[in-house]
């Protein structure tokens, strides 16, 4: 249950002290200590190309910011956190008196000892982040203010890792890189998707799963208009419908370490395989769980779910999207995951995509009456089963549902048996020549 908790909690901890953005040398550290995981392939988009309807925008880096005092103590530090900049602020260096200041100031007042996370990417902009309570203590007087920031020419970056698979059909596992100091909001997918993907790589999967790690919307955005081919087979521009795409499947991950209970968001589609193999997994596992229909918000399930697009790409978080108080604030820190948690999303992903894999749909060769199993020797092969009696009745249900029209997850649904032993039933079967692919 708890395998791999720690070492995805001690990734986490790694990234954690690092300046995220949309662009900038925070995404390429992270990216080189994920690479230390799982091999990466980095791209660099350069500022001012064309992806979609958007444009790659300057690459913001950042060296330090701070606020000091009449005294000349620092009193806001990027230092000590990330989170006291706002993003993409441009830079700064001048003295003020607080009343002027405070125009620059985000707070949190319901929250007065937590630091607000607060960007603004596209709106030329600077500020800071703070305590309520640090705010309150300030005394009148001339402050100093420096943000040692550039915003200049540069590139997006994002990476792919590819487990390749027996098919070269895809499954796209996305998280977001783009936040800093926030442990459950990026952080956590981060650390889930690059241990999934070592799992995978354990043996040979079916499918190729192709994982991404983007700046969030801008990031998705790039990799898709630089992808288009292989998710729809065409290109946006020819207007015409997706369908022949390699990419079949997919999942967006995030908020992937808090403590409260998984959810699955359908993807657009709401009935693509994914969203029935999820389904099928949290309830059959009998964890508490959500699933929740689609809504193009959230993370890049809105944009993989685009109607150009469309793709069967749902999203899986424990407490979802802006849905806990700490979101978004530097209450999501390192107290707020556990490894526990981390644990068993990676399970649940491992878990879904090992039914992802095997789940197909048959044709029963011999559909006239039951086949005699024991001429076969099929019954023989159940002895040693501990599910003799389950067993065989998956047999006799993969037989009757293989028409063609039902997958092995329809027939498992049908007969309440285990995905597991439906799937076993099927290999048999097939091995004896009764059904085919
Ligand atoms: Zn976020």
């Amino acid at each position: 249950m708890t395998a791999h908790g720690d070492e995805m909690y001690a990734l986490v901890e790694r990234l954690y002290p690092l300046c995220r953005s949309i662009t900038g040398d925070g995404v390429r550290a992270t990216l080189d200590i994920v690479g230390e995981y799982i091999p990466l392939k980095v791209h660099e988009v350069p500022t001012g190309t064309q992806v979609l309807d958007w444009t790659v925008p300057k690459e913001w880096n950042i060296r330090d910011a701070y606020i000091a005092d009449p005294a000349g103590n620092r009193v806001v530090d990027f230092r000590a956190s990330s989170l006291h900049v706002l993003g993409y602020s441009v830079p700064v260096s001048a003295t003020m008196p607080l009343a002027e200041l405070r125009g620059h100031l985000h707070t949190l007042p319901d929250h007065p000892s937590w630091v607000p996370y607060r960007t603004s990417y596209y709106k030329p902009e600077w500020g800071f982040c703070l305590a309520q309570e640090t705010l309150d203590a300030l005394p009148d007087g001339e402050y100093e203010v420096c943000v040692d920031s550039t915003l200049a020419d540069g590139h997006l970056t994002y990476a792919e890792h590819v487990v390749p698979g027996q098919v070269a059909d895809e499954v796209i596992v996305s998280c977001h890189v783009c936040h800093p100091s926030l442990a459950n909001d990026n952080l956590a997918g981060i650390a889930v998707a690059t241990y999934l993907a070592r799992a995978l790589a354990e043996r040979t999967p079916y499918y190729t799963y192709r994982f991404i790690f983007a700046p969030g919307t801008i990031g998705a955005i790039t990799w898709l208009a630089r992808n288009a081919e292989r998710v729809n087979g065409v290109s946006p521009a020819r207007a015409e419908p997706r369908a022949w795409g390699r990419v079949k499947h997919g999942l967006v991950l995030a908020c992937a370490g808090d403590p409260g209970a998984l959810t699955y968001k359908r993807s657009r589609r709401g009935d693509a395989e994914i969203d029935r193999v999820m389904r099928h997994v949290l309830t059959a596992s009998e964890r508490p769980h959500h699933v929740t229909e689609f809504t193009p918000y959230g993370y890049d399930e809105r944009q993989y779910c685009s109607p150009g697009f469309d793709l069967g790409v749902g999203s899986l978080t424990r407490t979802p999207y802006a849905g806990y108080p700490e979101y978004h604030t530097s209450a999501d820190n390192l107290d707020f995951v556990s490894p526990e948690a981390m644990a068993d999303t990676l399970a649940v992903c491992r878990e879904a995509f090992a039914v992802l894999d095997r789940n197909r749909q048959y044709v029963n060769l011999s559909p006239y009456g039951e086949p005699q199993l024991g001429r076969r020797g099929l019954y023989d092969a159940l002895g040693g089963r501990s599910d003799t009696k389950q067993a065989q009745m998956a047999m006799l249900w993969v037989l009757n549902l293989s028409d063609g029209e039902h997958s092995l997850l329809d027939v498992a649904e049908r007969s309440g048996l285990p995905f597991d032993t439906v799937a076993d039933a099927a290999g048999a079967l097939h091995g004896a020549g009764l059904i085919k692919a």
